[in-house]
Order: structure tokens, then sequence, then C-alpha cells
């Protein structure tokens, strides 16, 4: 399998073989998410884990046709480090004089974002401490959860049945045939794994006495580090201040409107478990948001880009053209379903 998973990720530098613990826990991390979701989806395939040789930021799930369909996961070693830098370098930043510069170990061009080994992480990590830790193990169970849920519930063989251009519409409309659904599809697997990493602390954190000083000890400690968590991620990504007409052409959401989303499915899911004190953990919430742009502003040279959240909940343009990506949900349902391994969420689940 390593083989297979080696020569199918070849150009994009192949297996990325380490002994590292840092490496050798998320595949740990992965293997166990992959067999939790199996427990509730006996049909998910086959899925091989493990980590592409690559120093850019990006994860991808597959199917490698040619050896018989085999499902691969492959994590970038790139996303791997920015995201420990991220995570511990905006920690230590907060601890210290905010003249000293501490700034991510990344160049960046248009298009990519790469890890610079020369620039190194941070040298003061014995001062990083257990909730920065806590929030970038937290963002990859999120990740793998994603990238499982794009195979379980079809969306690479969906994909894979189409054309670019069926995909992706011609954008000149708002009519539903030139939507983007791969971004409809991008949102399924965050909504997918939004709810199963906050299932999950549910179900296995909430009730142990382990968790006192960790992001887990209670809902209002829980969900406002897992908001950090993703907006911290998302936005690594990058705001964009671009016109309305580029966003359709995206693959992702745009990420303030994928972050917003986010948000709102959270609501969602604790309104649904009756949880106590929503209104609490929101705005809590929506204050870690505000904590997290400062802390990724001051940790590169980006500008502060909240108001770009913002801008979502209020601009019609967006609205509308989000309301259609999760509109699109109800056109693809049910021919997705014919390559998903599970029942998939009814019609108008997407919607809010
Ligand atoms: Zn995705």
């Amino acid at each position: 399998m390593e083989e297979l998973f080696n020569s199918y990720f070849l150009s994009e530098g192949g297996i990325y073989r380490s002994e590292s613990t840092q490496i050798k826990e998320i595949i740990e991390l992965a293997n166990i998410i992959i067999r939790r979701v199996r427990t509730q989806y006996p049909l998910l395939p086959e899925i091989y884990f493990n980590i592409i040789d690559n120093n850019t930021f990006n994860a991808k799930a597959a199917l490698d046709v040619k050896n018989g369909n085999i499902y691969y996961i492959g994590v970038y070693a790139g996303l791997i480090n920015i995201l420990f830098d991220v995570f511990t370098k905006t920690n230590i930043v907060r601890e210290l004089d905010l003249n000293e510069e501490v700034k991510l170990s990344i160049t960046s061009t248009k298009s990519t974002l790469e890890f610079d080994h020369s620039k190194g992480f941070s040298e003061s990590i014995s001062n990083v401490d257990i909730i920065a830790l806590d929030r970038y193990r937290l963002i990859f169970e999120f990740l793998i959860y994603h990238e499982i849920c794009h195979i379980l519930r079809g969306h690479i063989a969906f994909k894979q049945s189409k054309k670019i251009s069926e995909l992706q519409g011609n954008f000149k409309e708002y009519s539903d045939l030139n939507i983007n659904f791969i971004q409809t599809l991008e949102m399924d697997a965050d909504s997918f794994a939004t709810s199963w990493v906050i299932g999950d602390f549910r179900r296995f954190t909430l009730k142990t006495e382990l968790t006192e000083n960790t992001i887990y000890k209670n809902w209002e400690t829980f969900i406002p580090n897992f908001a950090y968590s993703i907006y911290t991620t998302i936005r690594i990504f990058g705001f964009s201040s671009l016109p309305i007409s580029k966003i359709k052409t995206f693959t992702h959401p745009e990420p303030a409107i994928r972050i917003s989303l986010i948000m709102s499915n959270i609501a969602t899911i604790l309104d649904a478990l009756n949880v106590d004190n929503i209104d609490d953990i929101m705005s809590n919430s929506i204050h870690m948001l505000k904590r997290a742009e400062t802390d990724v502003v001051s940790v590169t040279f980006l500008d502060d880009q909240l108001e770009n959240v913002k801008d979502v909940y209020f601009n019609p343009e967006y609205i509308k053209y989000y309301k259609q990506v999760l509109h699109n949900w109800n056109i693809i349902r049910d021919e997705l379903q014919s390559y998903a391994f599970g029942e998939l969420p009814g019609k108008n689940f997407l919607t809010f």
C-alpha cells in the first residue's frame, strides 16, 4: 500500500518517510478516526492514509482507479509544519512583548504557501502550553474527518464522473446550473467534520477528569477553542477582498463564508444537543475569532480582515451567493447518493 501511495502521489513529492513523533501521531490519529467512522458506516471502503513529501499547504482524498479503486488520504508535510508553526507561534507571541518579531516560517507566492525549513520552528517551543497543542491536534481531527467525508459521501467518485465545466458552471448568473458544485461538496465535508468533532468531544472527553487545564474542560472552553482552530487554519489560506464574481471560481468557498457557515453549523448542533448557555458560548466563540485574527496578523504580514467576515452577514450579494451554494445540495443529493457509502442527509440539510 505504501508503494502504491508513493507512486500515486509521486509528482507531488511521493510518500514522506519520517520517524518524527509528530508525524507518527498524525498517522495514528487518522487511522483511529477512519476506524471510528467505519463503526457508524460499515461500508466505508479501506482508506490508506499517509503524508506527502511536499512543503506546501494541502491535503487531499483520492481514488486510485488504476490499482483497483484504492482510496487514499494524503496530507502534505507542509500543512503539518505550517499548522504546528502557526499554533505554537501565535501562542508564544501573546506571551511576549509585541515588539519582538516572531513570524511564521513560510514563503508564499500568489497561489501557494510553503513551509520554509531554513527558518525553522520556534526556538522557545518549551514555552508552548498545552492549549496550543490541543488546538493543533483538534484541527487535524477536523481535517481528517473532512477528507474522509469526501470519500464516504461519494464526492470523489461524483467529481470523477463529471467534467470540470459541469461542476463549476460558467458563473454568468445565479441560476442553479451555473453554480459551483465543488464548493457545495466542500461545505458538506466541513459540516460532516464539525459534527464529528463536536460529537467526539461529547462522547469521549466531556466526562473525563483529565481535562482540567485543557480546551476539553467543558462546552464553554471547547467550542470557542474549536472556533479559534478553524478560523486560524482557514485564515492561513488567506482572506482576500475579491469581487463576488471571482469567488465563484474557487474550489473551496470563500474563507469568510466558510467560517460563517461553520459557525452557524456549530450553533445548530449545540442547539440540537440542548447544550446550556449557547448564546454565551457563541458570543465567546465570536470573540475568539477576533483573537485568532489578531494572532494570525501578529505572526504574518497579513492585514486584519475581520471586516470581511462581517461583510458576509450583511452584503446581499454574498448572501444570495452562499444560499445558492447551499441550495445546490438539493440538486446533487440524489445523484451523489449513488456514489456514497452510507445514507446521505436529506434535502435542505445545508440550508439555514
Ligand atoms: Zn475538501
